[in-house]
């Protein structure tokens, strides 16, 4: 009898994982096709400078715009897409398209801001990377310095003999470096002060401890005292309540990120909020 179902849950098992990975390949199929037919989208999301309540950034956020299903957030699929490589395809479709997108801002006098891209560890093993963002600063004809790319800490971790040397390349050609999801990773606070970074973000889980009633923003508070001692920038990802928001100003956080401020917004709306300048003063 109990042999009976041992057998019958190893069955069980051997069918479950036979089923999510012929998912994971059918998820990779599609992902192949979505590149091929250009299904990806860019939406951005603001970044506000705490001091003068005004738009100074914004981050590329993929989406994939499916023919049937519709807007699929990239939690469904970055995964796969990072493991299978594909991400490396995707990344460099939103950093061209990112590029392009301010550098058309720019010509048509909005204020500038900065552009922030998420990358993985994927790109950081491709010996042309850097080349590879050289050549779209080239083609966009946009400076440098209004490019930040986003890591995180288990990224740089991965294989830290690789990912510093092209952090410095990138940090010589004038790109800035942000650290995405901080507080999350190792933290080591070790290699903080080996790599060549500008910001440090501070993780929303933090910034969802700083409650009406909540005396845990302890972690947030050093995050900010701990960046500005290393003469770096921060900002306050997750911002959702004018709370969170009064309580990182009094910290001097520095910028803020949020859906009290906004969502991620598809490129005509973002265009129409970049228009009207001082839009967050309150
Ligand atoms: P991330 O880089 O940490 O981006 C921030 C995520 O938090 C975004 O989710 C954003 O929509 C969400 N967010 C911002 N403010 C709030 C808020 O106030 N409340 C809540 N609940 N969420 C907020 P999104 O766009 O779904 O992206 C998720 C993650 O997927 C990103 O985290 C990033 O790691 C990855 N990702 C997104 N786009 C790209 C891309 O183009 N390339 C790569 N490699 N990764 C990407
Ligand atoms: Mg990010
Ligand atoms: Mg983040
Ligand atoms: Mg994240």
């Amino acid at each position: 009898q109990a042999k009976e179902s041992g057998k019958n849950c190893f069955l069980f098992f051997r069918q479950y994982m036979n089923e999510k990975v012929s998912e994971k390949l059918e998820l990779e199929n599609k992902l192949r096709k979505a590149i091929k037919n250009e299904e990806f989208i860019v939406y951005y999301q603001p970044q506000i400078d705490i001091g003068t309540m005004q738009v100074k950034g914004v981050e590329a956020l993929v989406r994939w715009n499916h023919p049937i299903e519709g807007i699929i957030q990239p939690a469904k699929f970055i995964p796969v897409a990072e493991e299978s490589g594909l991400i490396v395809e995707i990344d460099e479709f939103v950093m061209r398209t990112a590029c392009k997108q301010l550098k058309s801002w720019i010509d048509s006098d909005i204020e500038p801001v900065t552009i922030s891209v998420n990358l993985t560890s994927k790109e950081f093993q491709q010996a042309n990377f850097v080349d590879l963002l050289k050549e779209i600063i080239n083609d966009t004809g946009l400076r440098a310095d209004f490019i930040e790319i986003e890591i995180t800490e288990s990224l740089v971790m991965k294989d830290i003999d690789v990912t510093l040397p092209v952090l410095k390349d990138l940090k010589s050609m004038g790109v800035r470096i942000s650290l995405d999801d901080f507080g999350t990773g190792y933290s080591s606070l070790n290699y903080l002060k080996r790599l060549p970074i500008d910001t440090i973000k501070i993780d929303k889980s933090f910034i969802d401890e700083i409650t009406e009633d909540s005396k845990e923003e302890a972690i947030a508070e050093s995050i900010i005292a701990l960046a500005h001692k290393m003469n770096l920038s921060v900002v306050a990802e997750g911002i959702e309540t004018k709370k969170q928001l009064e309580f990182i100003k009094e910290q001097k956080c520095d910028k803020a990120q949020g859906y009290y401020f906004s969502k991620p917004l598809p490129v005509d709306e973002i265009e129409r909020l970049l228009s009207v300048p001082s839009i967050y003063i309150n």
